[in-house]
């Protein structure tokens, strides 16, 4: 038997298939990431309008069935289309770095209700005028910790002394750091104290303080490494929004 549902979401990306459809994925605030079919989507502009672009927030109206486990768009009426995000190109490269990420992180029909909030925060401030780079440094601090691969930030993993070094150590592959007597046995690549210092910060703080931290150029590229490296080694795959983005400019 169908039935019909209605999911509070966020769209992570669009792929065409066929002449007129389109597969729709959505992260849902109550069943985590799933792939809707909208039929005849391409065709009929008017019944979906400009909801299905990537970030918008919307209901998203879906028939499933209990005999399969495919998932058909009904409808979608938009909540929040993030238009500040689209019409900056720097907020629209970072935001669809983000959506991708959130996508390759995500199983699909796994509850992700933290990462859902996380997303929605990270878009509302950016539509709302937060810093580009900032905005997305905290959003992917704080992804990593949601997905359980943040190491510790504050002590050294093979000796577990505290971190006190200018210069920090750390492996790309896992993010671990290591303190100044222990690097050398590792391949390794280095940040300053100051960009580890934010990325604990980052981790920790309320969202209602998390802006208060104001950072220096040189950090933000050292903390744009360490979390680019960790991210990208862990899932063993690259975003492609990466290759819009040489080099940051804080
Ligand atoms: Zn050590």
């Amino acid at each position: 038997m169908a039935t019909t549902k209605v999911y509070d979401s966020i769209v992570l990306g669009v792929t065409d298939i066929g002449e007129s459809d389109l597969i729709v994925t959505f992260l849902t605030k109550d069943s985590g990431k799933i792939k809707c079919i909208a039929k005849g989507a391409r065709k009929s502009i008017k019944r979906f309008m400009n909801a299905l672009e990537p970030f918008t927030h919307l209901n998203a109206v879906v028939r499933s069935n209990a005999r399969s486990d495919l998932f058909f768009l009904e409808n979608a009426s938009v909540k929040d289309g993030f238009e500040a995000i689209r019409t900056n190109y720097n907020n629209f490269v970072m935001a669809s770095l983000c959506v991708e990420l959130v996508d390759f992180w995500c199983k699909e029909g796994q509850k992700e209700q933290t990462i859902h909030r996380l997303l929605l925060w990270y878009l509302g401030s950016l539509a709302s005028g937060a810093n580009h780079i900032l905005c997305t440094l905290i959003f992917k601090t704080r992804l990593l910790d949601l997905c359980g691969f943040l190491p510790s930030l504050y002590r050294c993993s093979q000796c577990t002394s505290e971190i006190t070094d200018h210069i920090v150590h750390y492996n790309p592959v896992s993010g671990q750091i290591y303190c100044k007597n222990c690097r050398d046995t590792k391949k390794l690549y280095k940040m300053g104290i100051v960009a580890l210092k934010s990325l604990q910060f980052w981790q920790r703080q309320s969202e209602d303080k998390i802006f208060r931290l104001k950072i220096n150029s040189s950090a933000a590229e050292d903390a744009w490494n360490y979390l680019k490296a960790v991210h990208c080694n862990v899932l063993e795959k690259q975003p492609k929004t990466y290759n819009l983005i040489d080099k940051i400019v804080y």
